[in-house]
């Protein structure tokens, strides 16, 4: 089987090479020449284009930022779908709205392509570790064909539905995850202006009814836990920027489906805002610092 993997950056540059090391025979391309250079110094082969690396291809990974990436690559202008073996399959990756998905599906299925939405959640530490969580849309067929490569990428694998389901289950972990992390950094620093020990509150509130993930694992009031990135001034972990992408695209599937999500809106409001007022790249356990009480 030729794996071609296109879109080798913080995300798909690790998950490139553990495929590579689980001994596919992967070619490479990205715009940037060093993130194919990293790649293929693990064992890699490349092309010139995307288009010579496809055209040989049994199975396509992309890993880009955005939908406008994705609906260019594959269907624009001279998009890769004229270049792409009939019966291949394609496995995008890349976190991107539901309609474009449903565009770039269709498409390629009209052309006897098959096509997965892939999404994945577990960060730049899954991706190198090769544990990420792969929530996919498309054909049970389709995700068959896909799990002895996403096994390699990841350890938790979810077929969520048709076309697009994959990117519906990831904003919707997301928009609860952001919601969560909101609430927990009000509770602490409540708790905090009010005289309680941050440590105690935590391990009150994470065995009363209040527990969840960003409380007991992922603690956003620094030095609670050690190895979070609260503890590390908010580097490393899941970047602002991304919440906020990923929140905007839970607000564009909310409208789409004329769904009320009030508090997913409330939290891509801040999450917007913290990101405006320069944290974008810090961890998004950092929205702790917007409700802290200046004396
Ligand atoms: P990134 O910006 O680091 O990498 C994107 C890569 O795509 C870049 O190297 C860029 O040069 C390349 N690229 C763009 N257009 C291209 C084209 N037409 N042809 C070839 N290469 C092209 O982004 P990332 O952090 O790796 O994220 C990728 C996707 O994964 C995004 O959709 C993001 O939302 C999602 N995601 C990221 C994380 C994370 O923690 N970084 C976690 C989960 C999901």
């Amino acid at each position: 089987m030729k794996v071609a993997f296109i879109g080798l950056g913080n995300m798909g540059g690790p998950m490139a090479i553990n495929l590579v090391k689980a001994g596919f025979n992967t070619s490479v391309f990205d715009l940037s020449a060093q993130a194919v250079v990293d790649v293929v110094e693990h064992g890699a082969s490349t092309g010139n284009s995307a288009k010579e690396i496809v055209s040989d291809a049994d199975v396509i990974v992309s890993m880009l930022p955005a939908g406008k990436h994705v609906e260019g690559l594959f269907i624009g202008d001279d998009g890769l779908i004229s270049h792409i073996k009939t019966g291949a399959l394609v496995i995008d990756s890349s976190t991107i709205d539901v309609a474009t998905v449903r565009k770039v599906a269709t498409a390629l299925e009209a052309h006897g392509i098959a096509f997965i939405d892939a999404p994945v959640s577990g960060g730049v530490g899954g991706a190198t570790a090769g544990t990420l969580s792969f929530m996919v849309g498309g054909s049970a067929e389709s995700f068959e064909r896909a799990k002895p490569l996403l096994d390699v990428m990841g350890k938790n694998l979810f077929h969520a539905g048709g076309h697009g389901a994959g990117q519906v289950a990831k904003v919707c972990n997301n928009m609860l995850l952001s919601v969560l992390m909101v609430g927990t950094s009000e509770a602490l620093q409540l708790g905090i202006a009010n005289g309680l020990d941050p440590k105690v509150l935590s391990e009150i509130m994470s065995k009363s009814s209040g527990s969840n993930w960003t409380l007991d694992v992922y603690n956003p009031c620094p030095n609670v836990m050690e190895d979070v990135p609260s503890s590390n001034d908010y580097q490393g972990g899941f970047m602002v920027d991304l919440m906020a992408k990923d929140l905007g695209l839970a607000m564009d599937t909310a409208i789409a489906s004329q769904s009320s999500a009030p508090m997913g809106a409330l939290a891509r409001n801040l999450y917007a805002m913290h990101a405006a007022s320069g944290q974008g790249g810090k961890d998004f356990s950092s929205i702790f610092n917007l409700f802290n009480k200046q004396d």
